[in-house]
């Protein structure tokens, strides 16, 4: 261990351009186990690890680190991730590693990060190679918690529940469980047979999953609760933020989530909307973060002529990941930043055929550091578009079953929790997107796992 002085960090290999925009499998290869055992080896075992104290999960991170790079433990190191994260295969692929354990690794002070994420997906795949899988409890409890949605919250929900040998039933509307995990990130992120995998050791470890089912239309929400012993809520943040301009419902015209999951269901050879194509047709993203750079990249793969990103702000205030923009970058992305859409131009038939756009400024810092976006006069353009596509953001839909059942909602329609992620109505929780507003897939996974526990300890188990 402690090897940072010799053994400089890697990244995990990327497949070239040209070869992984012909299709929609991930991108990173898996760390060699060599490797893995080499940049675990980095690690400087801090005291107080801050990347520990960083991961929302609190993943025991120095520990399985030393498990693979000092005598090669792979058994103990896929025990210690499963541990304290319900999807260590998951997190590992889609948490941005920059702005949390990674960026406050102790090496980035002159040596660079260690590749947590990175290791924390070989730690996963090695396991399950050799034969290792997630446990279970074998014996049940005899009670009941019913989960609504099939996202990353609820999944680590379901997963602490029957650990706990509480028996789980799951509802999703959608056709696959997973949420946004299957049907939002793209397989260049995130491939959906790993999603598929971690729902099959839910079912094998005795989780009713029924999918195509809306609670609150299909199935009442009250006479499911009078079934159970508790109900976990995570519905997500499904509600796309509008732009609020001229001809934004154009012919032509595409929320984000809207686009992938229709790309999405596509892959899946499920039923999917043809008209939504945008082979051979110049495409503009409007925002810049995450779901931003999925559309892009997803545009760039469907054979667009051209894909543009149209950013309100400059570079450097992007909110996404950096390593998403770079990949999008590289996969042929044009960026024009400092830019707003002002009215969406169609012609005759109603159809999109450009954008009127404004330039911006950032204005300068305030004492606490922030920069609004003013708009400059006289700064019009137009920009050529078949194809707009609006990625700025989502919020909680707010279904019409939360408030007949006196579920408190907060003014932006996010479901109210006390600390102890319980609701305003006895007996039911709720975590991830549907309380905290569009967030990370770990930080659900943080908020199903501790409103399990919650569960846990309300029914004395
Ligand atoms: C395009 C995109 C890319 C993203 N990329 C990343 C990334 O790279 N890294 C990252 O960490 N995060 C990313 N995120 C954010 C992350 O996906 C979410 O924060 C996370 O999925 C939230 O989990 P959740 O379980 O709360 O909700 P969701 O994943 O939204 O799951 C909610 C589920 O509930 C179901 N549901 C809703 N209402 C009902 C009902 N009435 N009955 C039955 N089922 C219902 C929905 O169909 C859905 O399946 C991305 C988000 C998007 C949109
Ligand atoms: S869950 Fe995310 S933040 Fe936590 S260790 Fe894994 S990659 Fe890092």
């Amino acid at each position: 261990m402690q090897n940072f002085l010799t053994i400089d960090r890697i990244e995990p290999q990327k497949r070239s351009q040209l070869e992984r925009t012909k299709d929609y499998k991930e991108i990173y290869e898996l760390l060699s186990k060599n490797d893995m055992k080499e940049q675990a080896s980095r690690c400087i075992q801090c005291g107080d690890p801050f990347c520990h104290n960083k991961c929302p999960l609190h993943n025991l991170i120095p520990f399985w680190l030393r498990a693979v790079g000092g005598k090669y433990d792979i058994d103990l190191a896929f025990a210690l991730s499963n541990e304290t994260n319900p999807y260590p295969e998951i997190t590992g692929r889609v948490c941005p590693q920059e702005k949390l354990c990674e960026g406050d690794c102790s090496l980035n002070d002159g040596h660079k990060a260690i590749t947590i994420g990175a290791i924390e997906v070989a730690i996963s795949e090695n396991g399950i190679r050799n034969g290792l899988k997630p446990k279970f409890s074998q014996k049940k409890v005899g009670k009941s918690v019913v989960v609504i949605g099939s996202g990353p919250a609820s999944i680590a929900a379901a997963t602490y529940l029957l650990r706990a040998g509480v028996d789980v039933t799951m509802y999703e509307k959608q056709n696959r469980a997973g949420g946004l995990l299957t049907y939002g990130i793209p397989g260049f992120k995130i491939e959906k047979e790993i999603v598929a995998r971690r729902i099959e050791w839910l079912k094998e470890a005795g989780m009713t999953l029924k999918t195509n089912i809306k609670i609150g239309e299909d199935v009442s929400f009250s006479e499911l609760a009078n079934l159970h012993n508790a109900v976990f809520l995570g519905i997500g943040a499904e509600q796309s933020n509008k732009a609020n301009i001229v001809n934004e419902n154009a012919k032509g015209t595409i929320m984000a989530i809207d686009f992938l999951r229709n790309i999405q269901k596509k892959q899946f050879k499920e039923d999917f909307d043809v008209s939504i194509d945008v082979a051979n047709k110049n495409v503009a993203v409007i925002g810049g973060g995450d779901t931003a750079m999925d559309c892009l990249r997803t545009a760039v793969r469907e054979g667009a002529r051209s894909v543009t990103c149209l950013y309100r702000r400059d570079k450097f205030n992007m909110p996404g990941s950096k390593k998403e923009f770079k990949n999008a970058l590289d996969e042929g992305v044009i960026f024009v930043y400092n830019v707003v859409p002002k009215d969406i131009i169609v012609n005759s038939e109603g159809g999109v055929i450009g954008i009127n756009m404004q330039k911006t400024i950032m204005s300068n810092k305030t004492v606490e550091g922030r920069q609004s976006v003013e708009t400059l006069k006289g700064g019009d353009f137009k920009v050529d578009a078949d194809i707009v596509i609006f990625a700025l953001g989502f919020s909680p839909s707010n279904p019409t079953f939360l408030s007949e059942n006196g579920i408190e909602v907060n003014s932006r329609g996010a479901i109210v929790v006390d600390s102890e992620y319980h609701t305003s109505k006895s007996g039911v929780y709720a975590g991830g997107d549907c309380v905290r507003g569009a967030a990370l897939v770990v930080n659900a996974a943080a908020d199903g796992k501790a409103a399990a526990l919650q569960i846990l300890r309300d029914l004395s188990l």
